[in-house]
């Protein structure tokens, strides 16, 4: 029995191992074909996610593409508001600025004897000859300043006649005409057209020369005014030689710093400048 027992032991050792082999193929087989399975699932979840992404990529691209889109549609947007309120603004400040101011006045072109500037502010009294003067309310800042200023550097200046309406200018003329006859055709502008009407016109004298104008033209202040006036936006309207009045070296017009200082520099006078170049200067007559 015992030596049976002994002759069998290989055969069921073979048998185990043999089994072993089996059961440990099925079992490696099954696991292999578990994880193929396992694997597949994960690519398919893998190949998933990456499409999502893709997927989720693309929309933000999307997102992001129109909100750039938006974004220039608002620039551009406001873009149009600026340039629309630019120029309402510019038409606004236009239409508030009296065109009477920059026109040049002739036998031609006068002014309406209903005409009167919109404000006029009484002229400092020390700055004042004689009786009280007035001046445009808002070209007053501009000979107020130029008031100073020469006062500072020592210069005599005062304001002789400012603002005159149709009225005053008739009973001047008329004056002008009694003492002086014809000849007052020359010596003072018309009735109508007169600068003076304007109210942003200035006859300057000192305290010695007086109303008389006489030797204004030798005085320092005059020549003060030829070298400054134009820095507060003032011209001689009637230069010696003109072709329009008798030479006036007292009577000073405000047109405004920036024309006052481009005729400065170019040596020309607002009666030689085509009236088309002095229309552009308006809108910044008061800047
Ligand atoms: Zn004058």
């Amino acid at each position: 029995m015992k030596a049976a027992a002994t002759g069998y032991f290989p055969i069921v050792i073979g048998v185990l191992i043999l089994l072993s082999l089996v059961l440990g193929y099925w079992g490696y087989t099954a696991s292999e074909a578990r994880l193929a399975a396992v694997s597949a699932d994960y690519e398919i979840r893998l190949v998933e996610a990456t499409d999502a992404l893709a997927r989720a990529e693309n929309e933000n691209r999307d997102l992001a593409g129109s909100l750039q889109a938006e974004r220039e549609r608002n620039d551009n947007f406001e873009n149009q508001i600026n340039d629309i309120s630019g120029t309402v603004g510019k038409l606004d400040k236009l239409s508030r600025t009296d065109a009477e101011l920059l026109q040049k006045y002739s036998k031609i072109y006068f002014l309406n004897e209903n005409y009167s500037p919109v404000s006029v502010v009484e002229i400092d009294e020390e700055y004042v000859y004689g009786e009280e003067e007035y001046f445009h309310e808002e070209a007053w800042p501009f000979l107020k300043d130029l008031l100073e200023d020469a006062e500072e550097d020592g210069v005599e200046l005062k304001v002789v006649s400012g603002f005159r309406s149709f009225g005053t200018q008739a009973a001047l003329k008329a004056n002008y005409r009694v003492t002086y006859g014809s000849g007052a055709n020359t010596f003072s502008a018309d009735q109508g057209y007169s600068e003076h009407q304007l109210g942003t016109t200035i006859d300057f004298t000192t305290e010695a020369i007086g109303s008389t104008f006489s030797g204004f033209e030798n005085t320092e202040s005059y020549q003060w005014l030829l070298n400054n006036a134009h820095r507060y936006g003032f011209v001689l309207s009637y230069p010696d030689n003109n072709a329009y009045y008798q030479y006036e070296p007292w009577h000073w017009r405000f047109v405004g710093v920036d024309l006052a200082r481009d005729l400065h520099r170019d040596e020309k006078s607002f009666y030689d400048l085509d009236q088309r170049e002095i229309d552009t200067y308006l809108i910044k007559l008061f800047d």
